[in-house]
C-alpha cells in the first residue's frame, strides 16, 4: 500500500527501531511511546484492522500473539505488560495497517476501560 506508513516502514522508506523481523512479521518502537516499554507488531501484509482479518489469517494473528510475550520479556517486561489491538474509527485506530501495541513499565499501568 502506497501511503500507509507501516508499509513504508516495512519497505524502508521511514525509519523505525526494529526490535524483531522474521518473513512474515516485524516489531519495531513506537514513535510516541506510552510508557517505557511501548512496541509494536506488524504483519508484512497489508491488512488494513482486525475487523479486515479472515479465516486464512488465523495463524498470522496467532504468531502475532506469540510473538508478544517473547518480545515483551526480551525488552524487560518480567512482570507483566497490556497488548492492545485498536479497529476502526470507535477503536481510536490511527494507523490502518494492523498492529499490536505491547506497552510495559516497572509499574503498573493505570487502569484503562
Ligand atoms: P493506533 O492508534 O493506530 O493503534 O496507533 C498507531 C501507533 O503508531 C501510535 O502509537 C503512533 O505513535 C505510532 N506511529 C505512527 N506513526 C509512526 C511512525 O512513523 N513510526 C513509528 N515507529 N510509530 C508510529
Ligand atoms: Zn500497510
Amino acid at each position: 500500500m502506497d501511503n500507509c506508513i507501516f508499509c513504508k516502514i516495512l519497505r524502508e522508506e521511514i525509519p523505525a527501531q526494529k526490535i524483531y523481523e522474521d518473513d512474515d512479521l516485524i516489531a519495531f518502537n513506537d514513535i510516541n511511546p506510552a510508557a517505557s516499554v511501548h512496541f509494536l507488531i506488524i504483519p508484512r501484509t497489508h491488512i488494513a484492522s482486525l475487523m479486515e482479518c479472515e479465516k486464512s489469517d488465523q495463524q498470522l494473528l496467532g504468531k502475532m500473539l506469540l510473538l508478544a510475550p517473547t518480545l515483551a520479556k526480551e525488552q524487560g517486561c518480567t512482570d507483566g505488560f497490556r497488548t492492545i489491538i485498536n479497529t476502526g474509527r470507535v477503536g481510536g485506530q490511527e494507523v490502518f495497517h494492523l498492529h499490536i501495541h505491547i506497552i510495559g513499565s516497572k509499574d503498573r499501568l493505570p487502569a484503562m476501560i
